[in-house]
């Protein structure tokens, strides 16, 4: 059994990795933008539900981020 001490936490950087997404939630309504890599095409869509729904002010991102665990070298 490896030790923690041994190993290597970190996020996955290989070109095949899958790409950090961003989504927003709206905390009013619970309505979701679509996940996105680019985080403009995220905020363009909380901008637009705003402007739609002018109660709904408070909104909480989410990152997903592949990370890998290997062996330290
Ligand atoms: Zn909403």
């Amino acid at each position: 059994m490896l030790g923690r001490s041994l190993l290597v936490s970190e996020p996955d950087r290989a070109a095949d990795a899958p790409a950090m997404t961003h989504r927003i939630r709206c905390d009013t309504c619970g309505q979701r933008s679509p996940r996105h890599v680019e985080f403009g095409r995220v905020q363009d869509w909380q901008l637009r539900h705003a402007a739609a729904n002018p109660t709904h002010h408070g909104y909480t991102e989410t990152l997903t981020r592949p990370w890998v665990v290997s062996p330290r070298p």
